[in-house]
């Protein structure tokens, strides 16, 4: 197991990393999802030993090793640029980190072991070419053959494919879940691609401003947010958020003209009991759970339609609910008009109760 203990560390007057508690578990396909900034490279490089904390500790299976040179680690790296040698040929480059003077791996042995990785990740008839003449997505699976022929301990991927194309990248995401699962070993990956991170992940850690926010396998993230921050970021389209008022048996969505959308007496009692003077409410909803349609029904709501949008094999339209935008999944054939009137309704079983000033859940529902 692989432990981070109140690690913080400072560059001049910024806090990459502020205080981070984090463990990954053996066999764990472990990612931390944050947006740009939040620290996830400098977290990843004192895990390495390229960078030292300014404090805290790293354990590896109960041993402190926050000292302990990088080589002697023996955990693999692989960066977004993934630092091939260019003028090697793939080969040369799978065999580079057993060649090492550290390893001393003998050179029949080394031949299977390349062999071995090169089938593994079908290219094999690429072992002549020379890496500067492979197009990008091959150049990624040869950077992920390097790091699995050394057998490390944990291997360590930093944005391992978010600036390739959408179909490369589906692909490598399912050939690391493979190799994942085939060879059991640990991984511990950073990236700000909610996507692939929710694809892949056996666990995520959200990170914003050095810290690790909540911790907890893709579908526990998601069901239970424990705040805005990670249902922004989780989120692919993102959670959509109104500021509400609370009434007698009701939400009022604030400066919409008195759209509400009806709750439970008991949901109510509980805000009630929960508030403080002076603190607002942020109702936060999944656009796959927004409900649209044409014709209205009991307490649906009135809202115009900005556009549709596609993503994939599914589609989203962008509303106005009184002045506040709101994002939805359609789910049928039903494709509205831009500036058509459409009604919408918000399931109370699917709605989260933040506060707005802190972003924390009011209460877990
Ligand atoms: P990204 O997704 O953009 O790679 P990140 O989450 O990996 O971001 P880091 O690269 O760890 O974030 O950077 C965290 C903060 O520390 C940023 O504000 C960055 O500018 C700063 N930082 C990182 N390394 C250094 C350095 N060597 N010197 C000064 N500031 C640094």
């Amino acid at each position: 197991m692989l432990e981070l203990r109140n690690i913080s560390k400072v560059f001049g007057d910024i806090v990459a990393v502020d205080g981070l508690n984090l463990e990954v578990q053996d066999g764990e396909f472990f990612v931390i999802l944050g947006p740009t900034g939040a620290g996830k490279t400098t977290t990843l490089r004192i895990v390495m030993g390229l960078e030292k904390p300014d404090a805290g500790e790293v354990y590896y299976d109960g041993q402190e090793i926050t000292h302990v040179a990088p080589p002697l680690r023996n955990f693999a790296f692989m960066f977004e640029s993934h630092n091939l040698y260019p003028v090697l040929n793939v080969y040369d480059n799978l065999a580079f980190p057993l060649r090492s003077p550290l390893f001393r791996v003998p050179e029949d042995e080394v031949r299977r072991r390349v062999e071995s990785v090169a089938k593994e990740l079908h290219i094999t008839h690429l072992l002549k070419r020379k890496v500067s003449h492979l197009s990008g997505g091959e150049q990624q699976r040869v950077a992920l053959g390097r790091a699995l022929v050394r057998k490390p301990r944990i291997y360590i991927l930093d944005e391992p494919i978010s600036s390739l194309d959408y179909k490369l990248r589906e692909e490598l995401q399912t050939e690391f879940k493979r190799i994942h699962e085939e060879y059991g070993i640990t991984i511990l990956s950073a990236t700000h691609d909610n996507i692939s991170a929710m694809a892949m992940a056996s666990r995520i850690g959200i990170m914003e401003h050095g810290r690790i926010i909540q911790v907890g396998s893709p579908r526990e993230v998601y069901i239970d947010p424990a705040n805005v921050s990670v249902a922004r970021i989780i989120g692919a389209p993102s959670m959509n958020f109104l500021e509400c008022n609370l009434g007698d048996d009701k939400l009022v969505i604030k400066d919409s003209h008195d759209f509400f959308f009806r709750v439970k007496l008991e949901t109510v009692r509980l805000l009630e009991e929960k508030l403080r003077g002076g603190d607002r409410i942020l109702v936060g909803i999944w656009p796959e759970n927004v409900l649209v349609s044409g014709s209205t029904g009991e307490a649906w709501m009135k809202a115009v339609v900005e556009n549709v949008e596609y993503h994939g094999a599914e589609k989203f339209v962008n509303l106005n609910l009184g002045g506040w935008p709101i994002k939805a999944l359609l789910t049928d054939d039903f494709v509205p008009k831009h500036g058509s009137e459409v009604f919408v309704s918000l399931p109370e079983e699917s709605l989260y109760f933040f506060y707005v000033d802190s972003g924390m859940r009011i209460y877990a529902n």
